[in-house]
């Protein structure tokens, strides 16, 4: 009587979560639909698709829990909560990201404006856009989407 071997997990079997070792090219290579499949309709819109959220709507513009912002589509850490701040403006901010290569920046001069789009550096989510005006140390301004964010409390570092 034999065993068959499991099958190997699919390429679409990507995980959220810190035992995903998927890198860049097998996350940017998912299909619209496998990312449908994972995100809601109003994540997708955002990450997916550049949205914007309503100002004062997300779930994390005033948040003030410790811990680790997390990219909603592939899980990767891209802010801590020390770096967050109150701006004011209805969507959660930070003067930095946790790394400088977790973040990709893009010219976008969508809606008549010209502004820097900010984008996982893993699965090219979309994040939100980066301003000029922020607090000292950086005078950045990371202006996110809670949509494409999910904050794990308590700062959990991922090796
Ligand atoms: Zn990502």
């Amino acid at each position: 009587m034999s065993v068959d071997p499991k099958p190997q997990a699919a390429a679409s079997a990507c995980k959220t979560d810190a035992s995903s070792s998927c890198g860049r090219t097998h996350w940017q290579s998912r299909s619209d639909a496998q990312w449908r499949a994972i995100l809601t309709p109003e994540q997708y819109r955002i990450a997916r698709e550049a949205g914007t959220e309503s100002p004062f709507t997300g779930k994390y513009w005033n948040t003030k829990t410790p811990g680790t912002y997390r990219c909603a589509c592939c899980g990767q850490d891209l802010f801590a909560s020390e770096t967050k701040f109150n701006s004011g403006t209805g969507w959660p901010s930070f003067y930095a990201p946790i790394a400088v290569e977790a973040v990709t920046e893009h010219v976008d001069d969508a809606h008549g404006m010209v502004r820097t789009e900010v984008r996982c550096a893993r699965c090219a989510a979309h994040l939100g856009h980066v301003f000029h005006d922020g607090p000292a140390p950086t005078h950045r301004r990371y202006c996110m989407n809670s949509a494409s964010l999910e904050l794990v409390a308590g700062g959990e570092k991922r090796s």
